[in-house]
């Protein structure tokens, strides 16, 4: 019999993708031998509302679609998307294992994101629903907050963040090579992130 699907999830807001979501999705696809990973786009992330204006997130799947353009492993996911609301990533991972419960899935962080498991919404089922990957990232620690395993994945430090993109497009200032070149030509067809 087929064995299941190996499927990596890396979610996000994405708001832009850029390549250091896009070295950690494809190292992770590698390093373990995955199938397929996911992006998936968050609808509403709820931890970052009130904090700053988020792109809708048909823009923010947009982009992100034009991101993993022709790259064969890394897909775009508008499942939080379709299912509406506020996002939480152990909801997605049961959703996902209930669609095809033979399926083995991997939820790819960034260090940053990794710190902060406690705080998301019934963290403690993850253990039980996934092997956590976690990838470096410059400024964050190396600490896991995780009941589970922890498989680690080795990748350039890439000091770049969404943050940062928002600042230099309303700046004036060039993105490019720092995101696909697919994504900084939608940046600019829609005007994102000009407004200051
Ligand atoms: P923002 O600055 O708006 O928070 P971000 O660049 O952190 O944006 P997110 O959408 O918040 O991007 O991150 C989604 C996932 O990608 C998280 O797990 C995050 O840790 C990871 N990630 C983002 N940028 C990098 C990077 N440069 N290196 C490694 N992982 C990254
Ligand atoms: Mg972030």
């Amino acid at each position: 019999m087929a064995r299941g699907e190996r499927l990596g999830v890396l979610g996000g807001t994405f708001d832009p993708p850029h390549i250091g979501h896009l070295v950690a999705a494809v190292n992770a696809f590698h390093a373990l031998s995955l199938d397929r990973v996911l992006l998936v786009v968050s609808n509403i992330p709820w931890q970052k509302v009130g904090s700053r204006p988020i792109t809708p997130a048909r823009d923010r799947l947009d982009l992100v679609r034009a991101a993993v353009a022709g790259h064969p492993g890394l897909v775009a996911s508008d499942l939080e998307v379709r299912l509406g609301g506020e996002s939480s990533t152990v909801a997605t991972l049961e959703y996902l294992r209930a669609e095809r419960p033979d399926r083995e899935l991997f939820l790819v962080l960034g260090a940053d994101a990794a710190a902060g498991l406690p705080t998301w919404r019934r963290s403690e089922r993850l253990p039980g629903l996934c092997t956590l990957v976690v990838v470096d990232r410059p400024g964050a620690g190396q600490g896991v907050p995780w009941a589970g395993d922890v498989v680690r994945v080795a990748i350039p430090g890439l000091d770049i963040s969404s943050t940062e993109l928002r600042r230099r497009a309303a700046a004036g200032q060039p993105v490019d090579f720092l995101v696909p070149e697919g994504v900084a030509l939608l940046m600019g067809e829609r005007l994102l992130y000009r407004g200051g």
